[in-house]
């Protein structure tokens, strides 16, 4: 069943008017017609189970048939501080994280970033709302603007669990789970750009609290790396156990 992302959802009389660019997504992309079934959901949890009774491409109205608690969201709130990465590497980031589940993505710009500034934000947030929308999630991760690596930590509220990820040392995923009983509730990812994190920043890492940790001995590229931190710790912390 199609679904759609609604932040806003006006009510009125059991029905929600949709336009704009949802609408002609609605009618031109996903063909909708009068009579079809149609899941609404406005991404902090809340999802309708809808009926078409309207479908032109200026205005769709949808009747609610029933509206259900829909939370495919994780348990865990990962938040992921990614390395700005060349090309159509962070799309390819921003989409792959948001289908594990992360909460929120912070494009950093490290000593080593080969980008020193990005005019993508809004397109990775498009990238984030459709990978949500394709994902059954009920939340659309915040992709936040970019910060510098330093400043992410001044700026940012303490991060009471993370780890850096060093393809140079750090402890194995196991080992420094171990340690995390109960189970924490939140959890920050550093990942990273091409050129990797320079030792200075491991260490203003580890001085914040955050362990440094390893994929493994092979040097992975920096979009593998993030996928897989994200996958590894929902495995070991968050819900796909
Ligand atoms: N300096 C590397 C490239 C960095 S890879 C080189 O010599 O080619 C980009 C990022 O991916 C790194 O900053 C790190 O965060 C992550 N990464 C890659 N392989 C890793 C590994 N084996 N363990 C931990 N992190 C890794």
């Amino acid at each position: 069943m199609p679904r759609i992302y609604l932040p806003v959802i006006h009510l009125s009389d059991n029905q929600i008017s949709i336009t704009g660019e949802k609408s002609r997504y609605l009618t031109s992309v996903l063909r909708c017609r009068k009579g079809d079934d149609l899941i609404v959901f406005d991404g902090e949890g809340n999802c309708f189970r809808t009926s078409l009774i309207k479908s032109e491409k200026k205005e769709v109205v949808v009747e609610i048939i029933g509206k259900f608690p829909c939370n495919p969201e994780s348990s865990l709130d990962i938040t992921l501080v990614q390395g700005l990465l060349k090309g159509e590497k962070m799309d390819m980031v921003v989409q792959k994280t948001t289908e594990l589940g992360v909460k929120a993505i912070f494009p950093v710009i490290t000593e080593r970033s080969q980008l020193r500034e990005t005019r993508k934000i809004a397109r990775w947030r498009k990238i984030a709302e459709e990978a949500s929308r394709q994902s059954g999630r009920s939340v659309v991760p915040a992709v936040h603007e970019q910060v510098d690596f330093e400043k992410f930590f001044c700026e940012s509220p303490a991060t009471e669990h993370g780890a850096i990820f060093y393809e140079e040392g750090g402890m194995t995923l196991s080992n420094a789970f171990s340690n995390f009983i109960p189970r924490p509730s939140s959890f920050t990812i550093l990942v990273g750009p091409e050129g990797g994190f320079t030792r200075a920043e491991v260490n203003l890492a580890i001085g914040k609290g955050l362990i440094a940790a390893s994929l493994g001995r092979r040097i992975l590229r920096a979009e593998t790396a993030a996928i897989s931190a994200v996958t590894l710790v929902q495995f070991l912390l968050g819900d796909m156990d």
